[in-house]
């Protein structure tokens, strides 16, 4: 579903499923590619949108709900996968922790094609930021738009609600502090890893006040 000129959110599909984002560029990037089961609707809603060409694929973390699918993704459009320098890090640790803790196995013959540090960029004059957040994950991260102000959160934040931070690794202290780095940010269309997104800044700031009410 497209919701800004170039980008598009496809829902979250099931209660171990994430929410996939595509933001088109000189490149296009996919976030999240999220659970294999989901795949082929994925690859409908993406060809319903006519979207035909991937070039890069990153995770806003490595929890198998957002990343599961990540292989047939690359392999389906013949893409790149971006991996944060913290994903690259923490890859093996994460997958085979997640694995124990969810009592299945996931994939992890997958290596980054490129890695991200503080931007990736769209085209010549566009490029995304992007935040270390660490907290839900030591390797999640926010993926900013400047021009767009559009801010992709993972599961650091929800509309009303945050991360967890039992998960192996999770950190209570970094979330706080990585809550209040993006709180700073201008934001104009929040795009959580699950549930609704929030549009406007009067509907995010209200988002930032209610979390540091009752989480914080
Ligand atoms: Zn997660
Ligand atoms: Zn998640």
């Amino acid at each position: 579903m497209r919701i800004l000129d170039n980008l598009y959110w496809y829902r979250e599909k099931g209660p171990f499923d994430a929410n996939t984002y595509l933001i088109k560029g000189d490149i296009s990037v996919l976030i999240d590619p999220g659970l294999r089961a989901y795949l082929e609707l994925r690859f409908r809603e993406l060809e319903d949108d006519r979207i035909d060409r991937i070039d890069v694929i990153a995770v806003t973390h490595l929890h198998p709900d957002h990343y599961d699918a990540i292989i047939a993704m690359k392999e389906a459009y013949n893409a790149k996968i971006a991996l944060h320098i913290s994903q690259s890090q923490y890859r093996n640790v994460m997958i085979e922790e997640s694995s124990r803790f969810f009592g299945m196995s996931f994939r992890h013959e997958f290596h980054a094609d490129m890695d991200i540090r503080d931007t990736l960029k769209l085209s010549s004059d566009r490029e995304l930021r992007i935040l270390h957040t660490p907290g839900h994950s030591p390797d999640s991260i926010c993926i900013y738009s400047p021009d767009e102000r559009f801010l992709i959160t993972g599961d650091l934040i929800f509309d009303h609600g945050i991360g967890r931070t039992d998960l192996p690794f999770g950190r209570e202290a970094d979330l706080r502090d990585s809550i209040h780095r993006i709180s700073m940010l201008n934001t104009e269309l929040l795009l959580p890893g699950h549930g609704n997104i929030i549009r406007g800044r009067a509907a995010i700031e209200s988002n930032y006040e209610y979390i540091k009410r009752f989480y914080l």
